[in-house]
């Protein structure tokens, strides 16, 4: 954090320097978009081919193929998941946060992209519904679904409570469900978990320490995130033991909820959809 009292004067311009208008790191004007409506005219008359209940306080993977749409929903009362995603077909691609941050902002929603890792960085999935849209952000710079929260990790809780073991948080969840999905030994499961999506979890910085900040989330029963699959996808979702996360994590003292992953196959594909390629340059980096 910033220091409340500064080391060294400010300059004489300071106030010029401070005044420079910023420029949006990353104008989306020319990335890929996604045609929407199309997406979307493709959910008609789709069929429901599963559906993977996540226990509260513990994840559950799920898999979806290309072509496909998936929809984390609310049931029994506000939650909040922590989404991990990876190319079913090579878990080294999986979902980057931080450049999905870069190009969409701090929160997602409808007709963003979830992308992936260098060297592939093509869209996994996109969003292609979000009955909380309506939240947008509000008077303390709060929103739902970020890209800026990393999961709650059994570690950051050792240094912070001083030893204590805690074996719930998000990132155990996820590293027990993925471990069971693929067979891996447990330690190896765990480097295939990665930042998340914080589906329904309400979020955002402090307007004068910058301090990342966590609110009861605004979702109920009934609410739901949908994304369309553009490559074949194993997901994991964890049910986070801070439940709507108005509190505390990393414990069991928040009432905690399941979350419901459902799968649709659509009649046909979208039309006029392929399944993005990896990416275009050509790794030589100027060698
Ligand atoms: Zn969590």
């Amino acid at each position: 954090m910033k220091p409340v009292h500064p080391g060294h004067p400010a300059p004489a311009d300071a106030v010029q320097r401070k005044a420079v208008v910023p420029v949006i790191c990353y104008p989306v004007e020319t990335l890929p978009r996604p045609d929407l409506a199309v997406l979307q005219a493709a959910r008609a008359g789709w069929v429901k081919t599963g559906e993977t209940l996540v226990p509260a306080r513990d994840a559950a993977t799920f898999r979806v193929p290309a072509g496909h749409f998936f929809r984390i929903v609310s049931v029994g009362g506000p939650q909040v998941g922590d989404l991990n995603l990876w190319n079913a077909a090579d878990l080294s691609e999986r979902f980057y946060s931080g450049k999905t941050r870069a190009l969409h902002g701090t929160h997602l929603s409808t007709g963003d992209r979830m992308w992936s890792a260098f060297p592939h960085l093509r869209p996994l999935a996109t969003i292609t519904d979000d009955t909380l849209d309506w939240y947008g952000f509000d008077a303390f710079g709060g929103a739902v679904h970020d890209v800026i929260g990393t999961r709650c990790d059994p570690y950051t809780h050792n240094l912070l409570s001083h030893g204590g073991q805690y074996h719930h948080c998000c990132h155990s969840n996820l590293t027990r469900a993925v471990a069971a999905a693929t067979g891996l030994p447990l330690h190896q499961a765990e480097g295939h978990v990665h930042d998340v999506l914080n589906v329904f979890m309400c979020t955002g910085f402090t307007r004068d320490a910058g301090q990342y900040f966590m609110k009861a989330s605004p979702v109920r029963p009934g609410d739901f995130i949908e994304f369309f699959a553009e490559v074949d996808l194993l997901g994991a979702l964890s049910a986070c033991p801070g439940g709507d996360c108005s509190d505390e994590h990393s414990s069991d003292a928040a009432a905690c909820h399941p979350l419901l992953v459902e799968v649709y196959a659509p009649l046909s594909p979208p039309q006029g959809w392929a399944s993005p390629g990896r990416n275009g340059y050509d790794r030589t980096h100027g060698v």
